[in-house]
């Protein structure tokens, strides 16, 4: 643990703290644009902001080839420029409330089967201790209390520390990706289980956590985004 991180954490939690006190007294706000919300409006974003994010209508972008061991895929949001920066700020700041905003839209997105399990993509310690948090385990969380269903966060988990892979091709994130990740085989076996991670791209760490997963005995797994970035 070094000083810089000890400052960090205890920044968070002021900010936090302080930000939650402030959201008693103050009237909420857009988290695109900072406009005032008022009661009719929720989630969040005011209307206008709700009606420019860019929705992902599947009879104009089709929906991405699945890797073999996904059993359905599903996004409400295509990965464009109205919510990068959304994304952005809510995966490298501090920003819980974005968490509930989108967790909210993703919740209507879930596939329709019995008693499933939510589960996130999970990042390596290394980056947890680095960020903070794991922009994924925060909007499982949040989908798995509004609509009720079961939650883990060990039951895989991310051993490997892997590169950044912007730029990777497919093939080389899947083998960098290849034994990045250890599961709990008594936890997912004979469960249906909806992996929740915040973009899709290449659906190489999908495909990954998948397969993993089900050669540990899962009976489906499903996966869930906020968005898709089409290729
Ligand atoms: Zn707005």
């Amino acid at each position: 643990m070094n000083i810089k991180h000890i400052k960090s954490n205890h920044f968070n939690f002021v900010k936090r703290t302080g930000a939650s006190l402030l959201s008693l007294i103050l009237p909420a706000t857009c988290i695109e644009c900072e406009d005032i919300l008022h009661h009719t409006q929720s989630l969040g974003l005011c209307n206008s902001c709700w009606k420019s994010l860019p929705w992902w209508d599947k009879s104009i972008q089709i929906e991405p080839e699945l890797p073999v061991y996904v059993d359905s895929f599903n996004a409400p949001l295509l990965y464009e420029e109205e919510i990068q920066k959304l994304v952005t700020m809510f995966k490298f700041y501090d920003t819980p409330e974005y968490a509930d905003t989108f967790a909210r839209i993703m919740q209507h997105y879930l596939p329709t089967i019995e008693n499933p399990l939510i589960i996130p993509v999970p990042i390596h310690r290394l980056r947890l201790w680095n960020r903070g948090f794991n922009q994924a385990d925060l909007l499982a969380d949040k989908i798995a209390k509004y609509t009720a269903n079961s939650f883990t966060r060990t039951a895989l988990l991310r051993i490997k520390h892997t590169p950044k892979q912007t730029g990777s091709n497919k093939q080389k994130r899947r083998k960098i990706l290849k034994t990045a990740f250890w599961v709990d085989t008594n936890k997912v076996k004979n469960k249906n289980i909806i992996l929740i991670d915040d973009v899709w791209t290449t659906g190489s760490t999908a495909h990954v956590c998948a397969k993993t997963l089900k050669k540990a005995g899962a009976s489906s797994v499903h996966v869930v985004t906020l968005c898709y970035t089409p290729i």
